[in-house]
């Protein structure tokens, strides 16, 4: 086993996330995480969870991405596992974050960050999201802000038509 660390075990975490970072390993090429998530019905994404997503990220559903249905993350992202979603959101914080910190580079904004998603095998609940960094400081925040991007947006009342 890897050494691992519970980024959450120091902070307060409200009952009602309904996504968890159990765990986050920085391996050498990979920063691998596990993502709880119980509640079944937010084991997958939904048009206005993305809607939301998309106002913030605005580049997420241009991602390159491996899925059934298309080159992108746009083709499938309305309906696909919300773990999956952690893990853009997580290559388009570190994309922008890696960007905004290293201005001595001027190759970082085509740094490009890859990443997959797949649920454990001994837990349903339980995705293992891997992502490659060159910071893993940044990498760790990124991870966190998605979750909290996330856990916010699902725990906001639908707003009411205006
Ligand atoms: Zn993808």
């Amino acid at each position: 086993m890897s050494a691992s660390v519970a980024p959450n075990s120091s902070e307060s975490r409200t009952a009602q996330d309904v996504v968890v970072l159990e765990s986050l390993t920085v391996q050498p090429d990979r920063v691998e995480a596990r993502v709880r998530i119980d509640d079944p019905r937010y084991q997958f994404t939904t048009p206005e969870l993305i809607a939301d997503a998309v106002e913030e990220f605005p580049t997420l559903p241009h991602h390159t991405c491996r899925n059934a249905k298309g080159p992108t993350f746009g083709a499938v992202m309305d309906h696909t596992p919300l773990a999956h979603l952690v893990e853009h959101l997580v290559i388009d914080l570190q994309t922008h974050e890696y960007a905004a910190q290293h201005p001595e580079d001027s190759t970082a904004h085509q740094v490009v960050f890859t990443g997959t998603t797949q649920q454990s095998v001994e837990d349903p609940h339980v995705s293992i999201v891997r992502v490659s960094f060159r910071d893993d400081l940044i990498a760790l925040a990124a991870f966190k802000k998605a979750l909290h991007f996330i856990n916010r947006t699902l725990a906001q009342p639908s707003a009411p038509e205006a």
